[in-house]
């Protein structure tokens, strides 16, 4: 039975999930097994999903002529977006349209868009209802221009009652499968505009590299070009090839950009990031992302450098128009225009901060409580302070969206896509399982038999909330009542599959103690203890902490398990990695679920049962001291004894790291060339063999080092990564090619830089060598 199970995961897997094929089946003389040559890799993901035409149609012409007919206060009120407490009134499940301020709003101040959820998840119909008589509104304004609606669409269409939900992107990071990326959000995209939203913001291409910063578990991990495919296979499924298309939304790439690297890492907090390594690090997503056809940009809500993202001209203008050449529109984060004054204090009032941050390139203020923003802009416009061609700029790039989107024709479609199906669902499992990285299996702890006596402790066991994080039904989360009846936890998930072998004691909350030595007990009797540790649900500022060690209680739990002698295996919930090092040497088995979503519970106990052979990867370095963090592109004295005592890189676990039930072998590095021309291409292949004895998915990380550099190179860096799946046995050879891009740098004058000289390439543990020419 269990065999037959995962052969069916297989099947399904390779036909669905992992990157689509042109696969040459190829015998391999005097083998049974086969090698299957060609399988695409993360670059031809790229440059296929980049290729797809941004629009179906040009709505230039209605865009120009629309423009012409508006009056000021018309365009101004096009530029701002309110959020629904501004045209609603009542809580909760309870909130309705408010006539009067609907009308004040949408037909008095024209407001062009409208945002966010009013305190918790509504059904598909009640958002049709209150969306619905948003539009009706706007058809009373002379022009009839709709309302485009925007949310919070993070990990499925969340604030949807009975929606799909997905990992978190730190766990789809974790599946290195762009394919499955793209499936997950197509879905979240149709769910999203079921109810009537057109407009997500999302993805986060902030990178994580700052593991206390409390939206760590938005982003795709701390590595650029893993985010970058990822982030393009968000937009990709969200905006399809036609967004006119009723089963697409337009995305919001956020939070351009920096502002995931604050240096006290505390949310909204400043970053200093040189030109030269904003380019390296922070931009490559972004522009990935606006090539492939992302309709919006949400601005850093922080500073970098000392300047706030709202005011940043050369970020918002000239990078991204002048040199990525953006045409959609740039919409401010919360009150970000207002915080120029009450936080940043680079403007000594409202109506300064609102020139700046237009002046700047914003094109639409999420203001959203007030009525300030329009009123100062038409002051600002009519004293002469902002030009008119500014206002222009920024409408026609709001209008072009609206007509993309087909709201002038229908600001409502009905999705040909069934609602939360079994498919979708389906696909949500499937995403869990692929999120999920075994970072320790000593003695084989794991898989567990079905026989065998397992107590299941911890807090993360018994609940579904921090299996989902924040941006879960309500902004942080927290709000157990609107979570699923149906979905199993871990615990009930474990005892589904073991029925009376298959003890639960709490132990401990996420902070505090309750009965450790209820716990003790219980292991004693047991053969086994799945300890399910990490973190509650938390969204942006709430989320703050000043200590990444896991917390006291759920430590002391892990601890007093371990020396019962008992083999522990440790399940981490968590949206960022939490330091472990007083438990890590002591339990057998430690398995990251992130933040895997609704369907988490049953994806951890197949994984735990082996009904589920895990393959996910770690997308940022799991540090072992609160005090020693460091990225897996760390230079290379970093670790070497040599280094004047600084070798402070030792983490718990490296970036890549993740084991699985089967092993792979990686044989046959092999460059097209050793001496490479400057401008010529280099092709490497590998051959990955699944060598152990069940079917299993590898991701296949190929990075590069530049051995010598005008700017002290970094140890190693991801160029490449194809995800394959192998039957025991079979093996396959990967071919990737490399050339100028992958070879050059941003140099001190923030402009590629590419420099002849040494350069390495390494697959697994393999290595190979090659010296870049001159000419
Ligand atoms: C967050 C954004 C979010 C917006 C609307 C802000 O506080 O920073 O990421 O899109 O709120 O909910």
């Amino acid at each position: 039975m269990k065999i037959i199970a995962i052969t069916l995961v297989g099947i399904i897997c390779a036909q669905i999930f992992c990157i689509p094929v042109q696969q040459t089946l190829v015998s391999a003389p005097n083998s049974s097994r086969s090698i299957i040559a060609d399988v695409p890799d993360s670059d031809s993901f790229l440059r296929d999903a980049t290729r797809v035409p941004r629009a179906a149609r040009d709505n230039t012409r209605r865009v120009q002529d629309l423009l012409a007919r508006l009056t000021l206060e018309e365009k101004v009120g096009q530029m701002t977006q309110l959020e629904i407490g501004m045209v609603t009134s009542g809580k909760d499940q309870d909130i309705q349209i408010d006539p009067a301020k609907l009308e004040m709003a949408v037909v008095k101040y024209g407001a062009g868009s409208i945002l966010n959820v009013s305190s918790e998840a509504l059904s598909v119909e009640k958002w049709r209802q209150i969306i619905g008589q948003i539009q009706q509104a706007s058809q009373k304004t002379r022009l009839k221009i709709p309302v485009i609606y925007g949310i919070d669409t993070i990990h499925g269409a969340n604030y949807i009652k009975g929606s799909t939900l997905f990992p978190q992107e730190i766990g789809m990071a974790a599946t290195w499968n762009p394919a499955l990326m793209q499936r997950v959000t197509e879905i979240a995209a149709a769910e999203t505009r079921a109810a009537g939203i057109p407009w997500t913001f999302s993805p986060v291409l902030d990178l994580g590299r700052q593991p206390l910063w409390p939206r760590f578990y938005e982003t795709f991990g701390e590595d650029p070009y893993l985010s970058k495919v990822m982030g393009v296979a968000f937009v990709r499924g969200m905006e399809g090839n036609d967004i006119l298309s009723p089963n697409h939304v337009a995305t919001s790439l956020k939070h351009y950009m920096g502002y995931s690297f604050p240096l006290n890492g505390r949310d909204r907090t400043p970053a200093w990031i040189p030109e030269n390594y904003l380019r390296e690090y922070f931009l490559p997503a972004f522009a990935a992302a606006v090539k492939a056809g992302a309709r919006t940009v949400m601005v850093n809500s922080a500073e970098i450098n000392g300047t706030p993202g709202h005011i940043n001209h050369h970020v918002l203008t000239d990078i991204l128009r002048g040199e990525l050449g953006f045409k959609g529109f740039v919409v401010s984060d919360w009150q970000d225009i207002q915080k120029l004054v009450s936080v940043w204090k680079v403007a000594p009032d409202e109506k300064e901060a609102t020139r700046l941050a237009i002046m700047a390139g914003i094109d639409m203020s999420m203001v959203p409580q007030s009525y300030t923003f329009s009123d100062l802009l038409l002051q600002l416009v009519k004293e002469g302070k902002v030009p008119m061609s500014r206002i222009d700029e920024a409408v026609s790039r709001i209008l072009l969206v609206k007509f993309d989107l087909g709201l002038f024709e229908d600001p409502m479609p009905a999705p040909s896509i069934g609602f939360a199906t079994s498919d979708s669902r389906q696909v949500a499992l499937q995403a869990a399982r692929e999120s999920l990285t075994l970072l320790k299996n000593d003695s084989a702890v794991l898989p567990l038999a079905k026989d065998r006596k397992i107590l299941v402790t911890g807090p993360a066991a018994s609940s579904l909330i921090p299996l989902n994080n924040g941006w879960t039904y309500v902004w942080q989360g927290d709000n157990a009542g609107l979570y699923p009846k149906d979905r199993p936890t871990i615990a009930q998930a474990i005892e589904a599959r073991a029925g009376k072998n298959v003890t639960y004691v709490a132990g401990v909350t996420f902070d505090k103690e309750i009965d450790i030595p209820a716990a003790v007990n219980a292991a004693r009797k047991a053969d086994v203890a799945v300890v399910c540790v990490g973190e509650s649900s938390y969204a942006e500022t709430p989320g703050n902490i000043t200590d990444l060690t896991l917390s006291e209680p759920q430590l002391r739990l892990a601890e007093a398990l371990e020396a019962t002698g008992k083999p522990v295996v440790l399940v981490l919930v968590e949206g960022r990695p939490r330091i472990i090092k007083r438990i890590a040497d002591g339990a057998q088995g430690i398995l990251l679920a992130s933040n895997p979503g609704n369907e988490g519970g049953s994806a951890i106990a197949d994984v735990l049962f082996g009904d589920y052979n895990p393959g996910g990867k770690l997308p940022f370095t799991y540090p072992r001291a609160t005090n020693s963090y460091l990225t897996y592109d760390h230079k290379v004295f970093e670790t070497e004894e040599t280094s004047f005592g600084n070798a402070a890189f030792g983490p718990q676990f490296e970036f890549g790291h993740g084991l699985s039930y089967t092993t792979f072998t990686y044989t046959n590095l092999q460059l097209s060339q050793k001496s490479v021309p400057l401008n010529a291409q280099l092709n490497v292949s590998v051959t990955v063999t699944n060598s152990g004895r069940r079917a299993g998915q590898e991701a296949v990380i190929l990075y590069l080092r530049d051995e010598v550099a005008s700017l002290a190179p970094p140890g190693q860096r991801v160029k490449r990564f194809a995800k394959i799946s192998l039957e025991p046995g079979q093996s396959r050879t990967l071919s990737f090619t490399l050339g100028r891009d992958d070879f050059s740098f941003i140099g001190a004058d923030n402009k590629p830089t590419l420099e002849p000289g040494d350069f390495r390439v390494m697959v697994g543990k393999l290595s190979e060598g090659f010296t870049l020419q001159s000419k």
